[in-house]
């Protein structure tokens, strides 16, 4: 067996060519010495294998390192990469040789090499039973419905088996009939220059089947767009971005298939005091340096307007966060409830009356507070 030629040298590309321009070379090539073009020419037949299996190593991310650091030995069997390895001594018969093993036949090569659609429903039976689209619905929700949970009433429209003729897209007296331009396949070959090209069946538009005399009312696709309403049960404790399913409430499944679903996501408002992470919430609650300083008990708004009450630790720092439990967010298809974290903001009396200002100086002799305070970390106002 003669000597290989290298691959680059093969392709008339540098060492140091891009995969696109491996991908352009190969097809200059490919185009000139395909067999359909030059029937019986032994030399563009080599010439064509030849260049085939150099694009084959040279467009392969894990192929290419091997062959340029080791050369044709590289890509010997046992070079860890498995079946659709070439080796150096590897007589190809045919053509449906070369690309065995890739899982596709000829036509898929090219249509993959030269950016042609490989339709995956290709090898699809177009009458199977197939599950129809789910639809997707965007359901806003107010902070507080998130978690106290609520019932929406959801308008939408999805497809569905057309109630005149049952799903079948015949009208009455018609039927569905195998399509005589692609033989039910639902795929027709159309020759583009001189590759043979699948495509869908313009006819049935891959159906396989046409109806001779289509339902007037659904002309003939099977389905209507109707409108529908359903209530929603939306749970306690649901997070922004969480999604519900209403089962069977897509649009509806083709050949007997079953309806898609509605996916409903939620998107929670935001609320003008509280705040929430996780299963607990968060909120500020201004006090005076008097309740802060003597430890008062307050009255504490939730979330659902009830009034808790609640006793300040005497000597409340500004900023501190304490925790009231269980009064945060339901945890989802549980009893349990998070906490509620309240941060005390001690507010400093801009006014005072005279009284107030007098106790205040009666105060100050007493308190022997330092007129020259040591700077502190800003961290240190996050209590
Ligand atoms: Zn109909
Ligand atoms: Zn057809």
């Amino acid at each position: 067996m003669a000597a290989k030629r290298d691959y680059y040298e093969v392709l008339g590309v540098q060492k140091s060519a891009s995969a696109d321009e491996i991908k352009k070379a190969y097809r200059k090539l490919a185009v000139k010495y395909h067999p359909d073009r030059n029937p019986g020419n032994k030399e563009a037949e080599e010439k064509f294998k030849e260049a085939t299996e150099a694009y084959e190593v040279l467009s392969d991310e894990k192929k290419r390192p091997l062959y340029d650091q080791y050369g044709f030995a590289g890509l010997d069997g046992g070079g860890g990469f498995g079946g659709g390895g070439f080796s150096g001594s590897h007589a190809f018969h045919d053509f449906s040789d070369l690309f065995g093993g890739m899982g596709g036949g000829f036509s898929d090569i090219f249509e993959g090499i030269f950016g042609g659609s490989r339709s995956s429903s290709r090898s699809r039976n177009p009458n199977a039973p197939e599950q129809g689209q789910s639809l997707r619905y965007d359901l806003d929700i107010s902070f507080k419905d998130a978690v106290y949970g609520t019932k929406a009433e959801i308008k939408f429209s999805h497809n569905e088996a057309c109630s005149d003729c049952h799903g079948s897209g015949a009208a009455a007296g018609g039927s569905r009939k195998t399509c005589t331009a692609c033989g039910g396949s639902g795929q027709i070959r159309r020759q583009a220059g001189f590759f043979a090209v699948q495509q869908t069946c313009p006819t049935c538009r891959g159906a396989g089947t046409v109806i001779d005399k289509p339902c007037a009312a659904c002309r003939g696709s099977g389905v209507q767009e109707k409108s529908k309403r359903v209530t929603l049960s939306i749970p306690a404790g649901v997070d922004d971005g969480k999604r519900i399913a209403i089962h069977g409430e897509g649009d509806a499944g083709k050949n007997g298939g079953p309806a898609g679903d509605l996916i409903v996501v939620l998107h929670v408002e935001p609320h003008t005091y509280f705040e929430r992470s996780g299963q607990d919430l968060y909120c500020a609650v201004p006090v005076t340096m008097v309740q802060a300083a003597l430890g008062e008990t307050i009255f504490i708004t939730t979330l659902d307007g009830k009034k808790i009450e609640f006793k300040l630790p005497a000597g409340t720092q500004n900023g501190k966060l304490l925790r009231i439990k269980n009064e945060g967010v339901p945890v989802y298809n549980t009893s349990r409830k998070g906490d509620l974290y309240i941060k005390i903001l001690v507010q400093v009396p801009s006014r005072l009356s005279s009284k107030q200002k007098e106790l205040l100086e009666e105060f100050s002799k007493l308190d022997n507070a330092s007129t020259s305070p040591s700077p502190m970390p800003l961290s240190s106002l996050n209590g």
